[in-house]
């Protein structure tokens, strides 16, 4: 019988023992000063995996995608996000407050607007309207069941963007479980973003942190945004620390990780009590539609050693990460069926 087993989310990892020795020994110096030498090979290693020129080290993923909208953007602009977006639910209105931006958000299957949709939300040269200046997509999509998305409808949203002056950042918190999940490499997926956010702290398991890359000139920028919104660190390298062994360690193992969401998603799939959501290419989520309401459930299953988080009144999410193994997700989804049938 397995102790607790905690699929709320891929947040909950915690370092594991070579991980701390990691940040035990990590080289470190003033990073606001530019001195930190493993905070400097953290960047270097998440922009070259990217394909992009420079990177910058945030403390999360939430202040990357805000530096990110801040710095490619002035008030008043528009920026065209899909309604699902973590940006838009999760993110406390951040781009409205400290960016001045006004969202523009559209419904899309899998969190990629299509091209046409793109061109059709960029406004017109009208001295009524508002700039259109950004186009965010975020991949995998959280909200919409941790669907991954390919590379080519990526670069289709991202060309039509491009083509009508808009700049495209990609909210990438899990975008290493998507390039994972469709066999391509990392680059691929964002080879036509100029920037990317990616959370080192969710599935890949540090502590903390997120990685901000794109081209020199605006990441230049983004750090004085990092700077602005109080998120210069010091003696940063013990964190970025954990980040570069999460890269060296923990990529290939996502693939665990989408094995055991399968195994979980069957076990809603079996059930007359819940509504899999079923992206095209699913990754670490399992997302699901309750007949019962969702609290009572997750009560229910918690009784039972197992913890998922609640979307909605009658949404479910489970999370498989580097701390649920291929028996505790057998465990779970066992767990997670009987609770829906009855
Ligand atoms: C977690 C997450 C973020 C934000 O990351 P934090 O480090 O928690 O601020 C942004 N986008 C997506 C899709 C996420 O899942």
């Amino acid at each position: 019988m397995p102790g607790i087993i905690d699929l709320r989310s891929d947040t909950l990892t915690v370092p594991d023992e070579g991980m701390r020795v990691a940040m035990a020994r990590a080289e470190v110096g003033d990073d606001v000063l530019g001195e930190d030498p493993t905070v400097t090979r953290l960047e270097e290693d998440m922009a070259r995996r990217l394909g992009k020129e420079a990177a910058v080290f945030v403390p999360s993923g939430t202040m990357g995608n805000l530096a990110c909208v801040a710095a490619q953007t002035r008030p008043g602009d528009e920026v065209i996000a899909d309604a699902q977006a973590h940006l838009v639910l999760y993110e406390v209105g951040g781009t409205a407050i400290v960016a001045g931006v006004q969202l523009r958000i559209l419904d899309s299957i899998d969190g990629v607007p299509d091209a046409p949709a793109v061109t059709e939300a960029v406004r017109m040269a009208d001295i009524h309207q508002p700039v259109s200046t950004l186009l965010c997509i975020e991949n995998t999509h959280n909200r919409r069941g941790g669907g991954a998305v390919d590379a080519d409808r990526v670069r289709a949203a991202a060309r039509a963007a491009h083509h009508l002056g808009l700049r495209v950042h990609c909210d990438g918190a899990r975008l290493f479980n998507a390039a994972v999940a469709l066999g391509v490499t990392p680059a691929e997926l964002v080879d036509e973003c100029d920037t990317v956010t990616v959370c080192v702290s969710k599935g890949l398991g540090a502590p903390v942190g997120s990685v901000v890359s794109g081209d020199t000139p605006t990441i230049q920028e983004v750090r004085r945004w990092r700077k602005r919104l109080g998120g210069g660190m010091r003696q940063a390298g013990v964190i970025a620390a954990a980040g570069l062994y999460a890269l060296e360690h923990n990529l290939e193992r996502l693939e665990e990780d989408h094995a055991n969401a399968r195994v979980i998603a069957e076990g809603v799939e079996g059930t007359s009590g819940a509504t899999l959501r079923k992206p095209a290419v699913p990754t670490n989520i399992v997302l699901f539609d309750t007949r019962a309401p969702a609290a009572a459930l997750a009560a229910r299953m918690r009784d039972e050693n197992v913890l998922v988080s609640t979307m909605g009144p009658h949404t479910m999410r489970c999370v498989t990460h580097l701390n649920v193994d291929a028996a505790g997700a057998r465990h779970a989804a066992a767990v997670v069926a009987r609770v829906l049938r009855d």
